[in-house]
């Protein structure tokens, strides 16, 4: 009996140790199973933060941080992933390139602060409305979108949807974009040379064009290719003398007299004979080229302008042009000046022509400009004048000689009598404002005559005579200097004139013997 009692007591310990263990060992499961949870929760959290840093690395890495939108990275990155993105069908693909043309015009005129405003919305703009799509500012005013599979008419309908919400987004900022398109057939050709294709194209889109965006096409490219190369040996036909400068006089409608010529600019250009200003200075002016052309010219002329006067001839006075890339600072007065004391030459030989276009948009700084070369004493004259606009506030506003008025007024397309009343009143105004007026495009006896009664001073046009080479204009002016010239020789060097003055003495002595005799 005893040993069952012990036995019973010996089974409700043990019962009650592994009852014991058993409550132990569930609490430390519990405490276990609380524990990992922990654990669970706490490497959920640190993973969370990992995919947190590793998207904030991917943010550093592909976006503008100025602009808060995808960057180049982003976008060869994407493309190329939607390249090789396997597809059940052939996808098309349209990669479009635009900038904000007038982004340097916005910089000047309203400061720079206002120019990253504009930047930073075209690109928020361009996040809104493209955001379906592949998008990214490739440089600080360059975007792209890669289309997939959308038709011409969804881009176009997008690009005008982005170039119309830029356009009216201010009062007093329009913000203006041109777009280029390039239409993808080869996807494993090099992104950038497609974003080089695409941009292209927008460099073709003009201000007066009716879209604001422009194809690209194989001619396309052969222009591009065309322009390159002319701007290549542009430098080469500086240096060579290939740019020629034509002079067309311009006459005193009273006397028929010359009293200054207009000196436009030539290129002889091997293979294609002389080429006119209008198959090249559109490409110069894009650039800076045109300013380097302007510089030659001007030397030029003044080389003109002192060959006459060494050579004892009545110098006539030239008016050059000045392309409108060079008012935004002072740097070509400097060089003007120089030129002018260099080939010493007095300041009322040299006027100077200014296009309407190139004042249109005038400021603070294009006044000083224009004020400093009229204090440094040169003449002068707004061409195109009327051409644009704004002609009554220019006369008010600078300090001007002369207006040439537009050749547009006696063309004969305009309606006669409409250009007719339009130009007796700008010569009116111009009179009593007490400027010299000149009227270019002259074609015909009858319009020099009619320009004279309505108080024309001056006239320029093929009636009279059409731009010639500088012989041809000696000639024209009677002077001696057509026999000065060696057959070889286009511009006779200081070293020259030695020899041209013994020619002259030569051909007054042959001149007054004969006239004795006679
Ligand atoms: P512009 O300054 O208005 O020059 C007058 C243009 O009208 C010249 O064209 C001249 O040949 C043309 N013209 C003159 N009379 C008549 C006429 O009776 N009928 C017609 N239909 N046309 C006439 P061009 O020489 O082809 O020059 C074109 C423009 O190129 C010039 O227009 C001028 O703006 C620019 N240009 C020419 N040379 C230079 C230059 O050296 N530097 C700069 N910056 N621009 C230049
Ligand atoms: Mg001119």
């Amino acid at each position: 009996m005893k040993f069952f009692i012990i036995l019973f007591i010996g089974l409700c310990v043990a019962l009650g140790v592994l009852i014991r263990k058993y409550d132990l060992m569930k609490a430390y499961y519990k405490y276990q199973t609380n524990e990992l949870e922990k654990l669970e929760k706490k490497y959920d959290r640190q993973i969370e933060t990992s995919e947190k840093k590793i998207d904030e690395l991917q943010n550093i890495a592909y976006l503008n941080a100025t602009t808060n939108i995808w960057n180049i990275d982003y976008f060869l990155n994407k493309s190329d992933r939607a390249f090789k993105e396997e597809y059940d069908h052939t996808p098309s693909f349209t990669l479009v390139a635009f900038n904000i043309y007038n982004i340097g015009k916005i910089n000047q005129l309203f400061g720079p602060t206002e120019g990253d405003r504009a930047v930073y919305f075209t690109a928020q703009t361009l996040k809104r409305i493209a955001g379906r799509q592949i998008y990214a500012q490739i440089y600080s005013n360059l975007f792209c979108i890669l289309f997939t599979d959308c038709s011409d008419e969804i881009i176009t309908n997008m690009i005008n949807k982005i170039y119309m919400t830029l356009i009216t987004h201010d009062d007093n900022i329009q913000i203006k974009t041109a777009y280029g398109i390039y239409k993808i057939t080869d996807t494993s050709m090099n992104i950038m040379d497609m974003i080089n294709y695409a941009s292209l194209a927008q460099k073709f889109v003009k201000e007066s064009d009716p879209e604001c965006y422009k194809f690209f096409t194989d001619e396309l490219n052969s222009t591009f290719l065309n322009n390159k190369r002319m701007s290549e040996e542009m430098e080469q036909a500086l240096e060579d003398h290939k740019f020629m400068v034509y002079l067309q006089p311009m006459y005193d409608l009273n006397s028929y007299k010359i009293i200054s010529a207009e000196a436009l600019v030539r290129w002889d250009y091997p293979g294609k004979g002389v080429l006119s200003p209008y198959a090249f200075l559109p490409l110069f002016e894009s650039t800076s080229l045109i300013q380097k052309l302007d510089y030659y010219m001007w030397e030029e002329c003044m080389k003109t302008i002192r060959r006459w006067i060494d050579n004892k001839i009545e110098p006539t006075p030239i008016t050059m042009n000045i392309s409108p890339s060079h008012l935004q600072n002072d740097k070509f007065v400097d060089y003007l000046i120089d030129l002018r004391e260099r080939y010493l030459i007095q300041h009322d030989l040299l006027i100077l022509e200014i296009p309407e276009r190139g004042l249109s948009n005038i400021n603070e700084q294009t006044k000083a400009v224009i004020t400093r070369l009229h204090n440094e004493g040169f003449i002068l004259c707004i061409d195109n004048f009327g051409s644009l606009n704004s002609p009554l506030n220019l006369l008010k506003d600078l300090p001007i000689d002369r207006i040439k008025l537009d050749r547009s007024f006696l063309s004969k397309n305009s309606k006669s009598d409409e250009g007719l009343t339009i130009l007796r009143y700008l010569i009116a105004m111009a009179k009593e404002l007490d400027f010299t007026v000149i009227t270019e495009g002259i074609e015909t006896e009858e319009q020099a005559n009619m320009l004279l009664e309505i108080g024309c001073d001056v006239g320029q046009g093929y009636h009279f005579s059409k731009p010639v080479d500088l012989r041809t204009f000696d000639n024209l002016n009677k002077t001696l200097l057509s026999a000065l010239y060696r057959p070889d020789e286009y511009y006779p060097t200081f070293e020259d004139y030695e020899k041209d003055l013994d020619l002259v003495v030569q051909f007054f002595r042959t001149r007054d013997s004969a006239a004795a005799s006679g």
